[in-house]
């Protein structure tokens, strides 16, 4: 594992301060709530057909033959954070972005952050650098090409960012990302560096270069890094475990999350794809619950786009 420094406030005491909010931020934002931290409230945009768990049942030469459902499930999330004035960071798949341009258009006019999901959904770890390179730079161009500016931030199918795929900080770094938020600090089958820092900061790469990294969060029970800022965990976990986790992180520990979903997550209507139980578990479970879960998240913890909370934490130039 290499070094990593964490910045001073995030160290774990209760009298870690928090940072600055952003005076947009502040609308509607209740008054109890004004003093905890900012976290960044981020979007993987894909359609359910790229999803790593349905693979086995789902050809990448069928994906063009598909539904294409994304576009009404993220048009959803818009108009849920558009009524409570929250900005967020969508992770767009280059893939998606070059089927539905439009909709990378409409997030970021509606005032988002866009950022990198890759191209292709391939999980790292199985990819050749150069593939990854070429495929990885492709996808910012087209992201960058359709909002005009640059694209900062990347995060990797499946949190693909693991022991074996390291080297993929060095490509990002080359490519001019400024920050990464692919690293899971848990134990899993398809992801994870369990050890690696909880609290976003700075990592070295290979190479000895320095990316700033919002690792997916964790709230430490019993001394555990427990997964319960998104995706499956939010819709597998009891909604009180996960607020009770994502309250420890931010009272306990003093620093931002991350919460994470999918607009499939959001999306009950999907084709049911016949896959094995625990794809099917970790996939299928709680999607009709999901929309107002999230609604009752937005009201309880104090969110805006990843590059603004690194902003705030300086991690990142304002
Ligand atoms: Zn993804």
């Amino acid at each position: 594992m290499s070094a990593v420094r964490t910045p001073a406030r995030f160290e774990g005491n209760e009298s870690a301060v928090a940072p600055p909010a952003a005076p947009e931020s502040l609308d509607g934002t209740p008054a109890k709530l004004r003093t905890t931290p900012l976290n960044a409230f981020t979007i993987d945009v894909e359609d359910y057909f790229h999803v790593a768990a349905l693979s086995s049942a789902i050809s990448r030469t069928s994906w063009e033959s598909r539904e294409f459902r994304v576009s009404a499930s993220t048009e959803r999330l818009l108009a849920m954070l558009g009524e409570r004035g929250i900005s967020g960071t969508f992770f767009v798949l280059g893939w998606v972005a070059e089927r539905v341009p439009e909709l990378v258009r409409r997030i970021a006019a509606a005032g988002h952050e866009i950022a990198c999901h890759g191209y292709s959904h391939q999980l790292i770890y199985t990819q050749s650098q150069e593939t990854f390179r070429d495929e990885t730079r492709h996808a910012k161009q087209l992201l960058e090409d359709l909002i005009g500016e640059p694209v900062r931030g990347y995060r990797a199918a499946s949190f693909s960012i693991t022991p074996k795929s390291r080297w993929a900080l060095d490509t990002l770094i080359d490519l001019g990302f400024e920050y990464d938020s692919s690293i899971f600090p848990v134990r899993h089958d398809r992801y994870g560096m369990p050890g690696a820092a909880r609290s976003p900061g700075t990592v070295e790469s290979p190479s000895g270069r320095k990316i700033v990294e919002f690792p997916m969060s964790t709230a430490l029970f019993g001394g555990i890094p427990v997964p319960v800022s998104g995706g499956g965990y939010f819709r597998l976990l009891p909604y009180r475990f996960v607020r009770a986790g994502l309250r420890r992180i931010n009272e306990r520990d003093g620093m931002p999350f991350t919460f994470y979903l999918h607009p499939w997550e959001i999306d009950p209507q999907q084709p049911r794809m016949k896959v094995g139980l625990l794809s099917r578990v970790r996939h299928y479970t709680n999607l009709d619950r999901c929309e107002e879960r999230l609604k009752r998240l937005l009201g309880e913890f104090r969110f805006t786009s990843m590059r603004r909370v690194l902003q705030a934490n300086g991690l990142l130039a304002g």
